[in-house]
């Protein structure tokens, strides 16, 4: 079958797969499977709903090696990882005994997400949206971004032979903008921060001009989120398909911390793995800490910030999501917490010092809010316990002040001289 080079491919009969239908989260109304994201009754967030045959784990890893290994249990056709997509996921759970040990913990594993196609944790739920902009037949992708989620919409629209054009707040890390406009597709600045773009974006769609856009992480949202529990599934098949007892996640939306809960419930809900208590602990940076000030408050609903911190990808002042993190964690007995930009970039160095791994600043974050509920007593030193990064400290290489040790002439004697030895 000759396809041109814009056409995206077509997909096969089921296109979602065990999807069943959107259902609304706050007043659980049902809808077809479409492009869309709010209850027509209450304007609450749409979610995948399934219906699941039986799932096994040896159906799961006789899969590709990717995240479309979980296509069973994905709104994606079962024949996925044949279209002309990114294989993005089995990123590697590093066992972190040098970095436990130092934080006095007895059993510690970074999930390390570094490693993705565009270097970031957004390549597993822009591959989820892309599929479903694929058959709802959408020709241009698009997004409001804090940074990495532009370069995997960039990436992927590439791939799969969509046009893109995604938007950004002006002054994001150079990293970040190379990686976006490198894949040939139309990248715009707004003056303005993350909650300043999503604003537009949410009034580009509703104009013509945008109508028959694909907004990954708007129109497409419910599909998106749903990228995200592969990060719960591969940290349960990596551990032997088990759940950790603890986990830290970063807090950007807040979509990823709601969809990683998830993740664990259905496989616990199939059978995949047995089922004990585990606590997911939120991470969010001081300069951008709404939804930890909520818990500290014991509030249910969130007041937006103005961001202000170098942990750019997770600057959301107005986080979507960010009352059904308050859910998780308060319902498995996990917390909010935040750390400030020179804990962030301490906790980069000491992820770099002790385990050999580069995080951009939400790796950081993540290091030191596990660091800190640590030595607060929060984290229980004992449990299993699985830290994110989420992201590559290539993209952010501002946010460390590392450099060479010394520059000298190239002589032996010169070596000798500078006191390195
Ligand atoms: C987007 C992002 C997150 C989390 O985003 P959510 O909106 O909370 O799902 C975490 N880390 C990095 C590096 C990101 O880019
Ligand atoms: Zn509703």
């Amino acid at each position: 079958m000759a396809i041109a080079a814009t056409e995206p491919a077509a997909t096969s009969a089921r296109p979602f797969g065990p999807a069943a239908a959107l259902s609304c989260r706050e007043c659980g109304e049902r809808y077809d499977l479409g492009p869309k994201f709010a209850c027509e009754f209450c304007f609450g967030p749409l979610e995948v709903a399934y219906d699941h045959g039986a799932v096994t784990r040896e159906q799961i890893e006789a899969g590709p090696l990717n995240i479309w290994r979980y296509a069973p249990l994905l709104p994606v056709p079962a024949d996925v990882d044949e279209l002309p997509n990114m294989k993005p996921g089995l990123t590697p759970l590093v066992r972190a005994d040098r970095l436990a040990a130092e934080l006095g913990l007895r059993s510690l594993h970074v999930k390390d997400d570094s490693g993705n196609p565009t270097h970031s944790f957004k390549d597993r739920v822009v591959a989820i949206a892309v599929e479903a902009a694929r058959t709802f037949g959408f020709r241009t992708l698009s997004c409001s971004s804090t940074g990495n989620l532009a370069g995997a919409v960039g990436a992927a629209a590439a791939r799969a032979g969509f046009e893109s054009c995604v938007f950004i707040p002006a002054g994001l890390e150079e990293g970040k903008v190379v990686m976006a406009a490198v894949y040939g597709g139309k990248v715009v600045a707004l003056d303005g921060n993350y909650d300043d773009v999503n604003r537009f974006c949410s009034e580009l769609i509703g104009d013509p001009a945008g109508e028959d856009w694909g907004f990954v992480n708007v129109n497409l949202r419910p599909y998106y989120g749903e990228g995200s529990k592969t990060l719960a599934y591969e940290i349960a098949e990596q551990l032997g398909w088990r759940l950790p007892e603890q986990i830290v996640v970063p807090i950007a939306s807040g979509s990823q911390l709601t969809k990683i809960d998830k993740g664990f419930q259905e496989l616990i809900r199939l059978g995949l793995v047995e089922d004990r208590p585990y606590k997911v602990f939120g991470a969010q940076a001081t300069g951008c800490s709404p939804v930890a000030r909520a818990f500290e408050q014991g509030h249910d609903v969130i007041q937006p910030v103005k961001p202000d911190t170098i942990a750019k990808s997770l600057a959301i002042g107005n986080p979507a999501d960010g009352p059904y993190v308050l859910d998780v964690c308060r319902r498995t007995g996990g917390a909010v917490a935040h750390v400030s930009d020179a804990e962030v970039v301490d906790s980069i160095k000491l992820l770099a010092r002790t385990e050999g791994i580069f995080a951009e600043t939400a790796g950081g974050v993540t290091t030191g809010v596990l660091r800190r509920l640590l030595a607060e007593g929060v984290l229980d030193p004992q449990a299993e316990t699985v830290v994110l990064n989420t992201g590559d400290g290539l993209k952010t290489l501002n946010a460390v002040d590392s450099g060479v040790t010394a520059t000298i002439r190239p002589s032996l004697d010169a070596f000798k001289e500078a006191g390195l030895l």
